[in-house]
C-alpha cells in the first residue's frame, strides 16, 4: 500500500502517516516544503501521482484561525486555495493513476448553526463565507461518476489531541487557571478526538463499502460549556473567565470568530451505520487522554 497524504506535515495529515507506517504502508506526502518522502504541489501538477499510489488523502488547508494573519481578501483567497485548489489538484491527478480511493476532509461548517440535528443526510445551501467554502471543498473532490474510484469526504468537527488545533490554543490559559466558555458557552461545539479522526481516515481507505458523506464528529454531543468543564476539570483549574464575543470578533473578524462562537449539532449517523468504532465517544475520556502526559505546552 502507498497512501500519498496532501498537508501530511500538518496537526492531523502527521498522526494519518504515524498510522499507516504502524500498519505497514508507505507514503509520500504533498508539501510547500521539500524534504524525505514529499513531492511538491507543482510535481504533482506536472508529473502526477506516484506509480504505486494505492489511496490518495487531503488534509491540506491554511490555518483559517491563525490569529497573525489579518482577515484580508488576500488571506480568504489562501484559504480558499490551500484547500480547493489541492484537492482538485488531486482529483484530477487521482484519474490518471491506480489508486482505488480517495479520501478528504471539509468540515461542519457546511451545516447552519441552529437547533436542528444534522445527518449525513441533511442537505445545505451555502449562507456564508465557511459554508461556501465547504461547498466549493468538497465539490472539488468529486469525480466523474464512471471513474470507479471510491470517494469519502468527512466533514470534520473541532479536532481535539495533544500536539496542536484547538488543544494547543487553549492549553496555556487554562493551565494558568485562564480558561472560561466562549461567550454564553451555549453553542454546540462538534468535536471529535484525533485518534478517532485518524481511525477514521484508515477505516475510509480500507473498507470498500466506505463512500460518500461521513460526520467525523463523536457520538456524544456537548455544548462549549460541556467541553470547558470537562477539560478545566481533567486539568484541575478552575474555568470561570469567559471569552468575550465582542474581543473575538474583533481580533479575527466576525466570518471567521463565527466558527468558536456558533455551532452545529451533528451526529455520525452513517459513521455508527458503518460500525466504526470510537475510542473516545464521550468527552470526559477525550478530555483525560488530552491531559495525560507529554502534552506539549
Ligand atoms: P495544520 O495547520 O496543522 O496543517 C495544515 C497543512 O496544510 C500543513 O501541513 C501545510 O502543509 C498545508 N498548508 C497550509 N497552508 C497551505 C497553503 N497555503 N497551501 C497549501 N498547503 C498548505 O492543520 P490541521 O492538520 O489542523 O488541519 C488540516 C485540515 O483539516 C485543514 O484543511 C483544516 O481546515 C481541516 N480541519 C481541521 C480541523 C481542526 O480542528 N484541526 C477541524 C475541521 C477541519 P505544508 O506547510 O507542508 O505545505
Amino acid at each position: 500500500k502507498h497512501v500519498v497524504i496532501g498537508g501530511g506535515t500538518g496537526f492531523i495529515g502527521t498522526q494519518i502517516i504515524n498510522s499507516l507506517s504502524r500498519k505497514g504502508a508507505s507514503y509520500t506526502c504533498i508539501s510547500r516544503m521539500p524534504g524525505p518522502n514529499r513531492m511538491s504541489w507543482h510535481d504533482l501538477e506536472c508529473y502526477g501521482l506516484p506509480e504505486n499510489t494505492t489511496a490518495v488523502v487531503n488534509v491540506a488547508g491554511q490555518n483559517i484561525l491563525d490569529p497573525t494573519q489579518r482577515w484580508s481578501e488576500g488571506f480568504k483567497q489562501n484559504v480558499i486555495n490551500s484547500r480547493v485548489k489541492t484537492t482538485k489538484s488531486l482529483a484530477n491527478a487521482i484519474l490518471n493513476s491506480k489508486a482505488e480511493v480517495f479520501v478528504t476532509i471539509s468540515g461542519v461548517s457546511y451545516y447552519k448553526p441552529n437547533d436542528t440535528e444534522y445527518t449525513e443526510e441533511s442537505q445545505c445551501t451555502k449562507y456564508d463565507f465557511l459554508s461556501e467554502l465547504c461547498h466549493e471543498w468538497e465539490g472539488a473532490a468529486q469525480l466523474p461518476k464512471d471513474s470507479n474510484i471510491r470517494q469519502v469526504t468527512i466533514r470534520s468537527g473541532v479536532v481535539l489531541g495533544k500536539n496542536g488545533g484547538m488543544i494547543k490554543q487553549i492549553y496555556l490559559p487554562f493551565f494558568f487557571g485562564l480558561g472560561g466558555p466562549i461567550d454564553n458557552g451555549n453553542q454546540y461545539m462538534p468535536w471529535i478526538h484525533v485518534t478517532d479522526l485518524v481511525n477514521l481516515f484508515l477505516f475510509s481507505i480500507e473498507n470498500k463499502n466506505v463512500e460518500g458523506i461521513l460526520n467525523g464528529v463523536a457520538p456524544q454531543i456537548v455544548t462549549n460549556k460541556e467541553f470547558t468543564k470537562a477539560f478545566a476539570t481533567v486539568m484541575r483549574r478552575p474555568a470561570f473567565i469567559p471569552v468575550p464575543r465582542i474581543f473575538l470578533n474583533i481580533l479575527f473578524n466576525e466570518e471567521r470568530a463565527k466558527i468558536m462562537l456558533e455551532g452545529q449539532k451533528v451526529v455520525p449517523k452513517r459513521v455508527q451505520e458503518l460500525g466504526f468504532q470510537y475510542q473516545y465517544p464521550d468527552i470526559n475520556s477525550a478530555c483525560t487522554e488530552l491531559v495525560g502526559k507529554n502534552i506539549v505546552k
